[in-house]
């Protein structure tokens, strides 16, 4: 007919989608673990939304997620009674991908040739369904709007798109399998035993009911058991589970690296189930990304992203918060005042700073891991966090002249400062290498001080900001005078002063304004002359970080 109009996939959308057709991703399985894990997402909503606005023409009498099969047509169907979709939103959520450096990302995935890895720090949801799936079908009415919407594609470039008149609140996505997974029992989508294990392993936590048709007909029987994880006792819940629930908030599909749970009782009382990825996402230093704490008040989700129970720089932390004595209509504003939430949030963060520190003792390969994705936005915290700075310096690890291959904590460098050393030395600049070729750091090396090498962007910012570490005093060696020699004032220096005195005067002149005073040092053996900042100067990376910003 008429209204049916063919549209283009963006073209980040295109590129994904050939990845999914052409299948980098081994196990399949997963297709069905987000087509649920969205269709409870879209229960999710209908209910927050209902509940805001009691005037809308919604049907909220029976949230659930139907499985339905059809061996002989070989499809099967995704159906949730939610929120659903507009036409506008069809083709904004499906047939683009609207998250920020996905060029970027792609760019990546096909230098490391498509690495599954890269995939799962990505999230491709709904277009996994085209792993297994050689066309898909989605027929969509948005709650409380009067007509529906639907689209088909094969994945190949195109889709189309039309309105339909009658379809019925929700989504609805229908896979026409592909044949060759026809041929394995194992790749058997349209069986009702695989479908079955599959949501018990990888969506059982669901908390609407998962139905299926039995085999001859009848009423559609629930198939998970629709426990919250963390409502249940922790030794009942096994690895594999926090596993998937994970990946479920997460929209991750690696395991974690740790799982964190807590629980408060008494007068306001709440369950933490949280979890530190295994890998950084691909936005975690991009404006527009999320944060990953879920609220729930008593089993039922509130919220996404609520930055009010994780600081901006624990940003990369995911999972739930279940709180009893909260009310459902509770809102960001309450939130932000609530004294009990404060309390919560300070005992959550020091619940993620302190997994870390037990990580670097009983687990250092996890610990090295967390650091090497995360701990460029855990020292945001030095900034942000003051109360938690010495935790946050506790758990934060840095290169060091002591050892090529290995970072340091504070703590190690101290152990190791030489007899009547006073500060902690350090250098920033934009890389290792740069470093030690520097200057600056000769004489220090020279006399056998450990210098450590801060190459991150916010290293530069909280230096300036820590004043003491474990009652030492940070120390930049490209700043001010460093005093190497306690026999600054000896007769030698002040010889060597009058010997140079012309050759300093000469260069002063030369230089002009380009310097502010030329003096004789010690901190140099084998390089002429270098050029220090003065104590209060920018160093030259955050003068370079200030005039990209146009400051
Ligand atoms: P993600 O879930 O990580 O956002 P997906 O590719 O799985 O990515 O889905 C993209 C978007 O499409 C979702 O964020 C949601 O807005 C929309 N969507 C997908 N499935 C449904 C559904 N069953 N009901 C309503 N909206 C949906
Ligand atoms: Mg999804």
């Amino acid at each position: 007919s008429a209204t049916v109009e063919t549209l283009e996939f963006q073209s980040e959308a295109r590129q994904l989608l050939q990845l999914m057709i052409h299948s980098i991703y081994s196990n399949k399985d997963t297709f069905l673990r987000e087509l649920v894990s969205n269709a409870s997402d879209a229960l999710d909503k209908l209910r927050l939304e209902a509940f805001r606005d009691k005037d809308l023409e919604v049907d909220t009498e029976d949230p659930h997620i139907d499985l339905v099969l059809d061996k002989a047509a070989r499809t099967l169907t995704v159906r949730d009674n939610g929120i659903g979709m507009s036409r506008e939103e069809v083709v904004s959520l499906i047939g683009t991908i609207a998250k920020s450096g996905t060029a970027e990302f792609l760019r990546k995935l096909k230098e490391n040739q498509g690495s599954q890895d890269l995939i799962g720090q990505f999230g491709v949801g709904f277009y996994a369904s085209f792993m297994v799936a050689d066309k898909v079908t989605l027929v969509t009415r948005k709650a409380g709007e009067p007509g529906g919407t639907r689209w088909e594609s094969t994945g190949e470039g195109t889709y189309t798109i039309e309105p339909v008149e009658e379809a019925p609140q929700g989504t609805s996505v229908t896979l026409h399998l592909k044949p060759e997974d026809t041929e394995e029992h194992l790749y058997d989508y349209a069986s009702r035993a695989k479908v079955v294990e599959i949501v018990r392993r990888y969506s059982d936590f669901i908390t609407w009911p998962i139905r299926v048709e039995p085999e001859d007909g009848g009423e559609p029987e629930t198939v998970n058991s629709r426990k919250a994880l963390w409502a249940r006792s922790q030794s009942e819940v096994t690895e594999d589970e926090y596993t998937e629930f994970y990946k479920h908030v997460s929209h991750d599909w690696t395991a974690p690296l740790e799982t964190i749970r807590l629980s408060a009782e008494g007068a306001f009382e709440y369950q933490a189930l949280l979890f530190l990825p295994q890998r950084a996402p691909f936005d975690l230093f991009m404006r527009d990304r999320k944060r990953g704490v879920q609220l729930y008040v008593k089993r039922v989700f509130i919220m996404d992203d609520c930055e009010e129970l994780m600081p901006e720089y624990l940003r990369f932390v995911k999972g739930v918060v279940d709180a009893q004595d909260l009310s459902l209509n509770v809102s960001r504003e309450i939130l932000q005042r609530d004294r009990q939430i404060q309390l919560m949030r300070r005992r959550l963060v020091r619940k993620v700073l302190s997994t870390v520190k037990s990580l670097m003792a009983d687990k250092p390969e996890s610990y090295d891991t967390f650091w090497s994705e995360f701990g460029r936005a855990v020292k945001e915290g030095l900034l942000d966090d003051v109360d938690n700075r010495d935790a946050i310096l506790d758990i934060s690890s840095f290169a060091s002249t002591n050892d090529p291959e290995k970072l340091t904590t504070l703590a190690g460098y101290v152990e190791r400062m030489k007899e009547g050393q006073e500060h902690i030395y350090y250098m920033t600049g934009e890389s290792r290498s740069a470093l030690e070729n520097s200057p600056h750091l000769e004489a220090f090396l020279a006399k056998g001080y450990e210098v450590l090498l801060l190459t991150d962007a916010i290293d530069e910012m909280w230096v300036g900001s820590v004043p003491e570490v474990k009652g030492k005093k940070l120390q930049s060696v490209a700043k001010g005078q460093v005093d190497l020699d306690a026999d600054a004032d000896t007769d030698e220096t002040k010889q060597r002063a009058e010997e140079f005195a012309g050759l300093l005067s000469w260069m002063t002149e030369q230089l002009g304004d380009a310097v502010k005073e030329v003096r004789l040092s010690s901190r140099l053996t084998t390089s002429p002359a270098c050029v220090v900042g003065d104590e209060y100067d920018l160093t030259p990376t955050l003068e370079k970080m200030y005039r990209a910003m146009g400051q």
